[in-house]
């Protein structure tokens, strides 16, 4: 057996029901005594997508590194051989693939999750990294998907984030492969990247591969799946993988946080969409107007036009790469002072920068509480945004020994603690998984309703965009040349300005009331943009 047993809840939340003799079956992988263990795997089939979907730490790295013959899985004992693995898998699905696995007739291809980490491990023009990698011939083709033509020179310590992300994925649809998985391959890139990032995936499923890939950005996950497994249990202790489900209903159950097959409640409360296609938009009293506000760095040019913010309001601004939605956030913050134009108000202001520096020296408590320690007290606060967001498991850590979600969470608890009229937020879903990036749209949503606060949040995630936002602010232009940011404007006008210009369309999910990206030239697609509604149909 396996040593561990998930007989008692991990969470208050959590009831698992079906229990472990069923279980232990399906144990995977113990990496030791008192270490994390892996229950179940994901299907792999040619011509099929498959998503996973679920929170840091429950395995889905673990599994990838099993299904790519990195490492024998040990099945919680003392096995060290495929013949076993193979056994163990009789009248599975899998059985098969791991017989070709050990006979090395399968070849997998893995997109890392952190790809800032490549210019460690590579050196050199991305032009040669990419020719290394193209075994079909198809490096012309795949450049021009990906827009790599720019960067095709550059060396590969000088890229960005998004361009690392993309020169990445080109690199493993350019390998003749089986098997391909992709670790996260939204992060970085903004809305339009991610859905073309998923068209191209697809098109590899489509053409016979067999392809896995870890998301956390849902309108993502929900374009590019066929089938998605949700993982469920506790980070760091045990993961457990859902039986596969059809895309739709698998992240409905997911935001529902209740898995009906496996019988498993695994969050107390389920996220829900506001289908009505305007909030309140523009009724509190007005918080502030801005005037006109110009950037010149030389090379970029951003011009703002004037708007006006209300009290009690979210606003979310979006925007491809490059465009200035930083840029901007820096002169309301008074970070960057305006080349023209002048933010001279009186209001106080709480900022958390898209990159997140660290020179603190002390634990996370400290930090937090030198910054506002009532609020660490306060049990409005505790509930809608400390435990949602885990930050008291980390009041022990070094704020410099965070990871990347660590400090993401915590950066983004010191910005929303703090006292202010006005709280901007640049892109707080880098980083985070779903669960984390659910519970960070409901503290921010709560916590300005609460207070009658103003907010102004960076995101590309559509989801978060969409369960937060009262209004919107669209930004259009050059990237990396020229930026315009239009006024802030209700969700509808601002989607289906946004969306125009990206070219997708969504629909809403009538049981979640989710969007989903319509499929390109889809009978919904084509209604939509003839009728100019990108957005919000009944
Ligand atoms: P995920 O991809 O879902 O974030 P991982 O599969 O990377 O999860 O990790 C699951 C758990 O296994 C984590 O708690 C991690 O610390 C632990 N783990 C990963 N690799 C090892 C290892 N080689 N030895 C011991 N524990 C490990
Ligand atoms: P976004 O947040 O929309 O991705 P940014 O505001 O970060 O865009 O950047 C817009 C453009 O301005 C980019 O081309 C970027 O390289 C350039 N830029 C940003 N900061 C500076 C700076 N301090 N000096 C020169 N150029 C800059
Ligand atoms: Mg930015």
């Amino acid at each position: 057996g396996c040593g561990i047993c998930v007989h008692k809840c991990p969470f208050n939340a959590i009831t698992i029901v079906n229990l472990p003799e069923e279980l232990e079956e399906g144990c995977v992988h113990r990496y030791g005594v008192n270490s994390f263990v892996l229950y179940r795997l994901p299907v792999v089939k040619d011509g099929m997508v498959v998503g996973i979907l679920g929170p840091n730490g429950t395995g889905k790295t673990t599994a990838v590194k099993v299904l790519s013959g990195q490492i024998v899985p040990n099945l919680c004992g003392y096995n060290d051989s495929w013949d076993a693995v193979i056994k163990a898998f009789r009248g599975n699905e899998l059985q098969n693939y791991f017989e070709k696995l050990k006979n090395r007739q399968i070849k997998p291809v893995v997109k890392p999750q952190y790809v800032d980490l490549i210019p460690k491990a590579v050196k050199g023009k991305v032009r040669d990294l990419l020719k290394r990698a193209d075994e079909e011939g198809r490096f012309d083709e795949v450049i021009r998907e990906l827009e790599l033509e720019n960067v095709l020179d550059r060396d590969i310590k000088h890229l960005s984030g998004g361009e690392l992300q993309r020169v990445a994925i080109a690199a493993a649809i350019l390998r003749n492969a089986h098997f391909y998985f992709f670790d996260e391959p939204s992060s970085y890139l903004d809305i339009k990247q991610r859905l073309k990032v998923a068209r191209i995936i697809r098109h590899l499923a489509d053409s016979g591969k067999a392809v896995l890939t870890v998301e956390h950005d849902l309108a993502v996950l929900d374009y590019l799946s066929d089938v998605i497994h949700v993982v469920y249990g506790k980070p760091g202790a045990y993961g457990i993988f859902s039986q596969p489900k059809g895309t739709r209903n698998g992240i409905n159950e997911f935001l529902r946080g209740y898995l009906k097959d496996e019988n498993v409640r695994f969050r107390p409360q389920e996220i829900r969409f506001t289908k009505s296609s305007e909030r309140k938009s523009q009724e509190g009293e007005i918080l502030v107007e801005y005037p006109r506000l110009v950037k010149d760095y030389g090379g970029f040019r951003l011009e703002a036009e004037p708007g006006i913010l209300y009290m009690g309001e979210v606003v979310s601004i979006v925007g491809p790469n490059g465009i200035g939605k930083t840029t901007f956030v820096k002169m309301l913050a008074g970070v960057e002072k305006p080349t023209e134009g002048e933010v001279d108000w009186e209001l106080k202001v709480s900022y958390k920068p898209q990159y997140i520096k660290v020179d603190y020296e002390g634990t996370v408590y400290d930090l937090l509480s030198k910054i506002n320690a009532g609020k660490l007290l306060n049990s409005f606060y505790k509930t809608e945004l400390l435990n949602p967001l885990g930050v008291p498991d980390l009041y022990d850590k070094q704020v410099n020994e965070l990871s990347g979600g660590e400090l993401q969470r915590v950066a983004i608890t010191a910005a929303l603690i703090r006292d202010a009229d006005l709280y901007l937020l640049d892109e707080p879903s880098a980083y985070l998984d779903v669960e984390q990036r659910l519970a960070v749209s409901r503290a921010i949503r709560h916590l300005m309703e609460k207070e009658g606060k103003t907010a102004l949040v960076v995101e590309h995630d559509v989801l978060m965009i969409d369960y937060i936002s009262d209004r919107l602010m669209v930004f259009e232009g050059e990237p990396g040349k020229h930026g315009k940011a239009l006024p802030p404007t209700g969700m509808r006008e601002g989607m289906n300005r946004f969306l125009a210009g990206v070219g997708i369309t969504f629909r809403r999910d009538p049981d979640t009331g989710r969007p989903r990206a319509n499929k390109e030239n889809s009978v919904k697609d084509r209604e939509q943009k003839e009728m100019g509604e990108y957005y919000y149909v009944a």
